[in-house]
């Protein structure tokens, strides 16, 4: 390295550490103005002191906080890893194992088996994947820095009541980036309205209580309006010629009108007869699949508000009663990739020579700078989004 060169390296550290020691300044400000409105909402100044006691930020945070992947992916990305053989054989046998609970938790919630356990496997992949970030830290962060500060704040106190209170430890307290923890993934104050002791031992744990995350669960979907005696809706063919325009999960209609109207099962044969009204929902346009939706789906959407997490997790409960995939296949001639491909298609970037970290299914940024490079190479668009193109070149 030169002279300038170093001297220039020396000068950004020295920037970077004076933009995070200025974080830190104003974190610590923050936090002490914080203490009041903390004890207002019912956080005992000692609980404060304690659950705050060498806090700093993440700064990383924020930048998370305008990307998430629902919003951005194509629908049959998201849903070729969430909904995947492995996802569907893994359910089956949480279903075995957890019955004698499940059952306890239908019988008292009114919510499915097979309805639980997918929002267990979309959320957390069965207990796997609880996220990484300690929650006061994460929610403290969002709290003092950020564009929506009054919100984390609700979150942030009620993370300090919860450890309060006793229902989980400080150190076991980690969850997304956006405070959601557990097998369930519940923000704080969804917990505290909602999480259920189901075990009876006295505490609230979504983190190391199954029985307790999966009778939460149903606890939300029972409060959300889940009706036991329907479904969460079902694919349909649309007549050629069906006009979209005004149609949604919200619009929702009698059946009786989606019959007049031509709709189908994927099959042609009649749909079945329902009191109930569903809205139609067609998240890849009028050339992909089409779905009828009931309230139900609305309960589901209510667990966190994307219409392809709903569908992710609706058809997952499906795949779990012994269900196929979709009869419609989604528009397009590069279909997504199942966490098994995409395993398959990072270790076949790394016999390439990229450099491809834990081969783990999931597509970060390493993954996507060698998708590229390959790309390149064979002559693809370089967008970096892995298909079933991409692997069968690989292949
Ligand atoms: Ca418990």
């Amino acid at each position: 390295m030169t002279n300038s060169k170093f001297r220039t390296a020396l000068a950004l550290c020295a920037l970077l550490s004076g933009a995070a020691a200025q974080a830190q300044t104003d974190f610590a400000s923050c936090l002490s103005n914080l203490r009041a409105p903390a004890k207002a909402a019912g956080v005992r100044e000692d609980s404060f002191a304690r659950f705050t006691q060498g806090l700093t930020p993440d700064m990383g945070i924020l930048d998370k906080m305008n990307n998430q992947p629902e919003f951005k992916m194509p629908i049959w990305d998201y849903l070729a890893a969430l909904v995947d053989d492995e996802r569907v054989a893994e359910g089956q046998a949480k279903l075995a194992l957890h019955k004698d609970t499940l059952d306890k938790v239908a019988a008292q919630y009114g919510v499915d088996a097979a309805t639980v356990v997918a929002v267990w496997g979309v959320e957390s992949n069965f207990g796997q994947t609880f996220g990484k970030y300690p929650l006061t830290q994460a929610l403290g962060t969002l709290s003092c820095f950020g564009n929506r500060q009054n919100y984390f704040r609700g979150e942030f106190f009620a993370t300090l009541r919860i450890l309060q209170a006793g229902h989980i430890t400080p150190e076991r307290l980690v969850g997304s980036w956006a405070g959601a923890f557990g097998h369930t993934q519940f923000m704080p104050t969804t917990f505290e309205r909602l999480a259920q002791d189901f075990d009876g031992d006295g505490r609230r744990d979504l983190m190391d209580s199954v029985p307790d995350a999966l009778a939460s669960t149903a606890h939300f979907l029972n409060k959300a309006g889940w009706n036991p005696a329907q479904v969460w809706g079902l694919e349909v063919k649309l007549p050629a010629g069906t006009d979209l325009a005004g149609e949604s999960r919200k619009n929702k209609r009698a059946m009786s009108e989606w019959m007049a109207r031509g709709l189908t099962r994927p099959d042609g044969s009649a749909l079945p007869h329902s009191a109930g009204q569903a809205g139609l929902m067609t998240p890849a346009g009028v050339k992909g699949p089409a779905f009828l939706v009931f309230r139900n789906f609305d309960a589901i959407y209510s667990y966190n508000a994307a219409e392809s997490y709903g569908l992710a997790i609706a058809h997952l409960s499906d795949r779990l009663r012994g269900a196929g995939p979709f009869a419609t296949p989604w528009p397009t001639d590069d279909a997504g990739l199942s966490r098994a491909e995409r395993r398959d298609i990072q270790s076949l970037l790394s016999q390439r020579g990229h450099d491809m970290g834990v081969i783990d299914g999931v597509l970060g940024d390493k993954s996507r700078v060698a998708i590229k490079a390959e790309q390149t190479r064979l002559g693809h668009e370089a967008n970096g989004r892995a298909g079933q193109k991409l692997l069968r070149a690989l292949r």
